[in-house]
């Protein structure tokens, strides 16, 4: 394969990209549990135009472009404001929940070197932890450590106080874990990361811009962010159900001072003095302006009303399984995530990686996780009018696979090509 000697006309490129497209999950449809979140046609309109708008600006140096500063500033205050930050708090936008949490380790680290003299820093999370927090292990070459969960899926507290040394510098909970969708045990985790005076960070890439907005429509949440007094540290997505467009997510101390310990600065360079305040070097301003003009344009009544509408979709959602037999949902997630297991309780337990296959072949996708073997939906606006549709197809092709079984055990949260 070679790039054509000639450059082709745009017409036909385009036609070119349009055609790639066709095997591609059609979100559009609302059939796809995850990947994208769609936020309706206005938000479309505004992150569209916002797009065009800074397409080509870099972020790299925000004293040529002061417009990303603001941008920047103006939408981790927000955020901060959503998680309860107190006045202290600061951050950054990153390009998505990954880097945040790899901003988050980092800062951890940085801090266990500089006020606790400790040279290999180590981490404690439970498995339901974001597989990023092992990424960023692996990149730092840290030692981590992970606990098991308890039965309702949240983290064993008592496990990971087990873990927990005097060479652990960061303390992890989540709210919620990704793979259950339940909030974990934020006051005790901060407590266990108090006792040897490590980080505790809370990840809220999935909940960051869900659960503010269940608390205002009345639902109860356990206490999850800033107002945990031993939180450090806090990461919030906002292309997941902060309805921007891929690329931008907010990693959040308490203080400037916790900030300062994921950043880099060097003079030795003849290049002069480089600064840099996360992972990337040029840094496109495109998701940034997307999200801070998603924000504005919903702001946090559009927040609560499409809230209103996820949580509508994903109760239908849990309470539709529950009626179907053979299936059934993990834990007692009350929010947007929901994981879908054989039920072992059933006449005929379903292989549920067959029953994704015969979805599948309707259009529906989910994510297949575990262990256990599970069909994981992130439900969100995208889904918003089709869940009848969904527990109809769901409740014929359980019917369809009965006690059949797929040799694919593959779990594909993603893929390496
Ligand atoms: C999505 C997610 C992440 C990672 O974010 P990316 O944007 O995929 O890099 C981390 N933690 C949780 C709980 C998530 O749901």
């Amino acid at each position: 394969m070679e790039m054509p000697k000639e450059g082709r006309a745009i017409d036909d490129v385009i036609a070119d990209l349009a055609d790639k497209r066709t095997g591609d999950a059609r979100w559009q449809d609302g059939r796809t549990f995850g990947m994208v979140y769609d936020g309706g046609p206005s938000v479309h309109e505004v992150a569209e135009r916002a797009a065009v708008m800074y397409l080509h600006e870099n972020a790299l140096n925000v004293m040529a472009f002061p417009s990303l500063r603001s941008i920047q500033s103006e939408v981790v205050d927000w955020t901060a404001g959503l998680l309860h930050g107190p006045d202290t708090a600061a951050g950054f936008l990153t390009s998505g929940g990954t880097e945040s949490i790899q901003c988050a380790v980092l800062a951890a680290r940085e801090r266990g070197r500089a006020e606790r003299g400790i040279r290999s820093g180590e981490i404690v999370v439970a498995e339901s932890a974001h597989a990023a927090f092992h990424k960023s292990a692996h990149m730092y070459d840290m030692p981590i450590h992970a606990a098991p969960v308890s039965d309702d899926w949240t983290a064993d507290v008592d496990a990971m106080a087990d873990l927990v040394n005097e060479n652990t510098v960061l303390v992890v909970g989540s709210a919620p874990q990704y793979p259950q969708g339940v909030v974990d045990d934020i006051p005790a985790i901060a407590a266990l990361a108090a006792t040897v005076d490590a980080n505790c960070h809370v990840d809220a890439c999935m909940g960051g811009f869900v659960l503010p907005f269940v608390e205002m429509l009345g639902r109860e949440v356990p206490v999850w962010d800033f107002r945990v007094d031993g939180v450090h540290s806090m990461s919030a997505d906002i292309h997941k159900l902060g309805y921007a467009p891929k690329g931008v997510s907010v990693v959040l101390h308490r203080t400037k001072e916790l900030r300062k310990y994921q950043t880099f600065l060097f003079d030795q360079w003849l290049g002069g003095f480089y600064g840099s305040p996360n992972l990337q070097g040029t840094r496109s301003g495109l998701p940034m302006a997307c999200a801070w003009a998603v924000m504005q344009h919903l702001g946090v009544d559009g927040y609560v009303e499409l809230t209103r509408t996820v949580l509508d979709n994903a109760d239908r959602m849990r309470a539709g399984i529950a009626e179907i037999d053979g299936v059934r949902v993990l834990g007692d997630g009350q929010y947007h995530l929901v994981a879908m297991a054989s039920d072992p309780d059933a006449a005929v337990p379903v292989d549920v990686f067959a029953l994704g296959d015969a979805l599948a072949k309707r259009g529906w996708h989910h994510d297949r996780q575990g262990p256990p073997d599970t069909l994981h939906s992130t439900v969100s606006n995208t889904n918003t009018g089709q869940i009848d549709h969904y527990l109809t197809d769901l409740a014929e092709c359980v019917a369809e696979v009965g006690g059949s079984t797929t040799d694919d055990r593959s779990t594909s949260y993603s893929t390496v090509d």
